[in-house]
């Protein structure tokens, strides 16, 4: 979430981007409840204050009527501050509600309103022409013996599917060349978990309950499943404060997406383009603010490279605020030709979050010595209060601000490498042949045995 003393003291701007992003949130709302916090807070520190020098006059010797009016203040001074901390408890719970849905600021440049507004950045390769009548993916797969949707509906339901011969091969391949190239690029390599609380999926800005929720909840656990490993990567460092030395942290890592895909329908889900489970391999930045902008132009360029290494048609695109969702400040998303469905589709999707996620994850870091005084100033905001695992990870250290000087909030940034399914849509459709075989892009063939045309299996 954004701080709230900067949406209390920018209100009006904060009101514009939110209207710029299609949010119905209610910074003003946001303000007064800030407002009542800060009041009751301060009210309560008064009481407890008050508490402690009346317990401390009760020491030694005193006449008993005396020491009686003490108690009786005692008393009263305790049920206050109980009642106090009630009421200040359900503000803080109503500020966190209000605050998460204010979105991120935004990036000057991203282009304002909905999608049909989004700029292109970028545009490799162009619409391959075929002498033949071409099939989509799914045709062209299950001649190949390469999915089986029909065991995957029994056994799981809609929008499931099995993988099998090259088709599991395929994404095996495509995960290990990811993987490859995003350690080549200065990555880390994770295998991630693929359920985690619901406290860290909302720190991250996600809505693990409730209606049209994309995440699928376990039942009497506080555990959901993950929708992206973006956010078992941003718990990496949580309530940790890094030295400005250790970024930025470059991490990928490799694991199984789960989305309900509420509200989701239409051609747009044929086939294998949108499913309730997938593999990708994702990328997760820490980065000072300074780093950010042109971290997030790395982790864009890391994508094209790939794309275009394996001979796809697409188009880099600034996405337009009304497209953003909450947590994203600037986001480019690649659209991939895709010949079967005779349209672009997005796949991968890089987001500079700025400060917006590692607020609430408590990730700090502390600037070099010789760099200016940090400027946070949120010593008011209940967020993140009470971190856990001091000095677990390097210099890590629980809270803010204990000692060594400042500390700033990080900036985090994700981004597709490779999800799985929507590049054997790309692959299959862009490089089919008359005969129904397709073609396996070179890079990948190392990855396949050496194997240079999937042909059904014989
Ligand atoms: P996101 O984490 O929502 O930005 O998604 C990252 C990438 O995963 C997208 O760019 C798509 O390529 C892919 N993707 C998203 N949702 C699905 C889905 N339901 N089925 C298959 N691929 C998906």
């Amino acid at each position: 979430h954004l701080d709230f003393k900067f949406v209390k003291e920018n209100v009006d701007m904060v009101a514009t981007n939110c209207k710029n992003r299609f949010s119905n949130a209610d910074p003003h709302k946001v303000v007064a409840l800030y407002d009542e916090f800060v009041a009751l807070k301060s009210k309560a520190d008064a009481l407890r204050a008050e508490r402690n020098e009346n317990s401390a006059a009760m020491k030694g010797k005193l006449e008993a009527d005396k020491r009686a009016a003490l108690i009786a203040r005692g008393q009263e001074l305790k049920d206050e501050l109980a009642a106090v901390e009630t009421t200040l408890d359900a503000v803080e719970s109503a500020l966190q509600r209000e605050g998460q849905r204010v979105p991120n600021l935004t990036h000057p440049a991203v282009p304002l309103g909905g999608e049909e507004h989004a700029a292109v950045l970028k545009e490799v390769g162009s619409q391959r022409q075929f002498p033949f009548p071409v099939k989509d993916h799914v045709a062209l797969a299950e001649a190949l013996d390469m999915v089986d949707f029909e065991s995957a509906a029994e056994v799981s339901g809609q929008k499931f599917y099995y993988l099998r011969n090259a088709g599991a091969l395929l994404e095996l391949a495509l995960v290990n060349y990811a993987f490859n190239k995003v350690v080549s690029k200065g990555f880390t390599p994770i295998m991630t978990p693929d359920l985690v609380k619901a406290s860290v999926l909302e720190k991250c800005g996600f809505q693990p309950r409730g209606a049209g929720t994309q995440i699928y909840a376990v039942q009497d656990s506080p555990l959901c499943l993950t929708g992206t490993a973006e956010v078992p990567l941003g718990g990496v460092y949580m309530d940790r404060i890094l030295p400005e030395e250790a970024l930025p942290v470059r991490m990928a890592a490799f694991g199984h997406c789960f989305r309900t895909e509420a509200g989701a329908a239409g051609m747009a889900g044929k086939g294998l383009y949108r499913v309730h489970q997938f593999s990708k391999v994702e990328m997760f930045v820490l980065a000072t603010p300074e780093q950010s902008d042109a971290l997030h132009q790395e982790l864009i360029d890391i994508e094209a490279d790939m794309f275009e290494e394996l001979g796809l048609h697409f188009k880099v695109l600034d996405m337009p605020s009304g497209d953003l969702g909450a947590p994203a400040y600037r986001k480019f998303d690649v659209e991939a030709w895709m010949p079967g469905l005779n349209r672009y589709g997005e796949i991968s999707s890089a987001s500079n979050c700025t400060d917006y996620q590692s607020r609430r994850l408590n990730i700090r870091y502390r600037p070099s010595t010789g760099t200016p005084a940090a400027s946070d100033s949120d010593s008011e905001a209940p967020a993140a209060a009470g971190g856990k695992k001091g000095g677990k990870k390097g210099g890590g250290k629980k809270g803010g601000g204990s000692g060594g000087g400042k500390t700033e909030f990080v900036h985090t940034l994700n981004a597709t490498a490779c999800a799985v399914p929507r590049m054997i849509v790309a692959i299959l459709e862009n490089f089919q042949q008359e005969d129904g075989s397709v073609v396996v892009p070179v890079p990948l063939r190392p990855y396949l045995g050496g194997m240079e045309v999937i042909r059904p299996p014989a």
